[in-house]
């Protein structure tokens, strides 16, 4: 039986990673700010401290797995929301976690998205969240859109991964991400409700070579696997589970 802990167990993905985590006998703590066993809310940092702090409460042995997989939509408001849930509240609390973690040789698995390829790491809000210049990235995106809030949140937090991979390996953690594609959620839905987000996602779907959108079982199966023992030479892996679409939109590159 393994000891997790998660972030965004409410609802979508996160409820069903949590779901079938427990149905398997492992434990897992939820922080979220809707229901959870800590209430935080992860755009602040007081939130991400309140977070960690009941983590390390809650598991003074140590982890086997931590699961950032609270986010927002393109299409929160304001956009520097999203900056500060899905890239500095996911770092922040890795962060805080890793010596609870490096305890049990235990993994980090990120929730990215297929759309981290489609804004380019020079980008200047990545890179200030990169930085981790969190007023400046908050400002920046301010003036931007939301699709590069989102999708350059999930660039950053993949590359930030990729940074460390070595540096968290040699500290005894495993990190690698997950890059799903459009799940139907509570958060697909917000934008597939949008005026100006929801005509583009259903074509999108239309595209999706193996057809359509997932469930978040589909999702929460993979990332199942990849926290388990027999994924433990899994590190520093981006895995796309999408249908193929990001297959078909950058055929040449991975
Ligand atoms: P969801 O809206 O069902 O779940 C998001 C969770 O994050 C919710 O439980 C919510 O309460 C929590 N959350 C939001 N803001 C928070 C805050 N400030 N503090 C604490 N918790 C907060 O959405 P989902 O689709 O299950 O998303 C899970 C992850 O998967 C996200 O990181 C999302 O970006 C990613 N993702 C989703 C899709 C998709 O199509 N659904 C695709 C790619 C990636």
């Amino acid at each position: 039986m393994a000891n997790y802990a998660m972030t965004g167990g409410a609802t979508g993905i996160g409820a069903e990673l949590k779901r079938q985590l427990l149905e398997r006998g492992h434990q897992v703590i939820s922080v979220d700010i809707k229901e959870g066993d800590i209430l935080a809310d992860l755009s602040t940092a007081q939130g991400r401290q309140a977070a960690v702090d009941g983590i390390r409460a809650m598991a003074p042995d140590g982890l086997d797995g931590f699961i950032p997989c609270a986010g927002l939509p393109p299409v929160a408001k304001p956009l520097s929301l999203i900056a500060q849930v899905n890239y500095f509240a996911v770092v922040a609390t890795i962060e805080g976690l890793r010596d609870l973690i490096a305890k049990k040789r235990g993994s980090v698995l990120l929730v990215a998205s297929n759309s981290a390829p489609m804004i380019t790491t020079d980008d200047a809000f990545v890179q200030l969240c990169l930085a981790g210049d969190e007023d400046g990235a908050c400002a920046e995106i301010e003036n931007r859109d939301g699709h590069t809030a989102y999708a350059g949140s999930k660039r950053a937090v993949t590359v930030w991964m990729r940074r460390n991979v070595v540096a968290y390996a040699a500290a005894g953690v495993r990190m690698n991400a997950v890059a799903p594609g459009i799940t139907q959620t509570p958060l697909a839905e917000q934008v597939l409700a949008d005026k100006e987000f929801g005509a583009a996602m259903k074509e999108f779907g239309k595209m999706v070579p193996w057809g359509g959108t997932a469930q978040p079982a589909q999702i929460a199966n993979v990332m199942r696997f990849m926290l388990s023992d027999e994924a433990d030479f899994v590190c520093g892996s981006i895995f796309f589970v999408d249908g193929g679409s990001d297959a078909m939109l950058r055929t040449d590159d991975f």
